[in-house]
């Protein structure tokens, strides 16, 4: 089971209204619990979703029985937390909250092992797309080839205008295809969509296993919650992804 939450189907006011699945935002806790419980028993999760404290960088967690641990330190100094985190035991379900960042579900089919990552500039900078896929590969076995990849709604394109440092570093990271050339164009956008997916290839995850759900979060006011947008204060969405069995750390014997 897996999927990315919209912002219909909850119980919090404006300006969170209505799903708002986000912990760190001035709605109230049982709006929050509310919110949580309704997507649990909507998606038939049986327990609870496995996440981190966000925090734009690149470490990376597993999430088991006994709470989350590290398994890859982050390349560059970060504040306390994390932002992927791995699932392999079955029924186990991982999740990132996000309202403009790249959501990112990975699914390893040959060891039932998932991750969730939360994508924004910084950690897409770092590749955390690829360290995910990597940290699914040394935690499971699990083989890129057959990994799945869906990047859900985030800002689009259409939508992020960065600065002309940014677009300039994206591009030489990615390609000329990530953003606007600064030169012909001093308000450039970026395409977040497009450097999650880069790194996912140059990670080994094949293209035809790499899906794009549509979604612009700043273009459909209907539909999704955008920090940009919004200015702050709005809600958060949640990917969420569970893991099956079997996995390389609890074979069937
Ligand atoms: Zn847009």
């Amino acid at each position: 089971m897996h999927g990315f939450s919209v912002r219909t189907g909850g119980v919090s006011p404006s300006p969170y209204h209505s799903l708002n699945l986000g912990l760190s935002t001035e709605d109230a806790a049982e709006a929050v619990a509310e919110n949580l419980r309704r997507l649990g028993q909507a998606a038939g999760l049986a327990g609870e979703i496995a996440t981190a404290h966000q925090v734009h960088g690149d470490r990376i967690l597993l999430a088991g029985p006994d709470g989350l641990r590290e398994i890859f330190p982050a390349t560059e100094p970060q504040a306390d937390g994390a932002d992927a985190v791995l699932a392999l035991d079955a029924g186990v379900a991982a999740g990132v909250r996000a309202a403009d960042c790249v959501p990112l579900l990975l699914y390893a089919e040959d060891r039932g092992a998932a991750a969730a990552v939360h994508s924004g500039w910084r950690s897409s900078r770092l590749s955390i797309a690829a360290r995910a896929v990597r940290a699914l590969q040394h935690a499971a076995g699990a083989d890129p080839r057959r990994t799945l990849a869906a990047v859900g709604p985030c800002i689009g394109r259409c939508c992020y205008e960065v600065s002309t440092e940014l677009a300039s570093l994206f591009r030489a990271r990615f390609g000329a295809e990530a953003a606007d050339d600064p030169a012909a164009n001093p308000k450039p956008h970026l395409d977040l969509r497009f450097c999650v997916e880069a790194a996912l290839l140059q990670a080994g995850v094949p293209r035809d296993r790499i899906e794009q759900v549509e979604g612009c979060t700043s273009c459909d006011t209907t539909s999704f919650f955008s920090h940009r947008r919004d200015r702050g204060r709005t809600g958060r969405h949640l990917a969420f992804i569970e893991a099956r069995a079997p996995s390389l750390e609890q074979p069937f014997l």
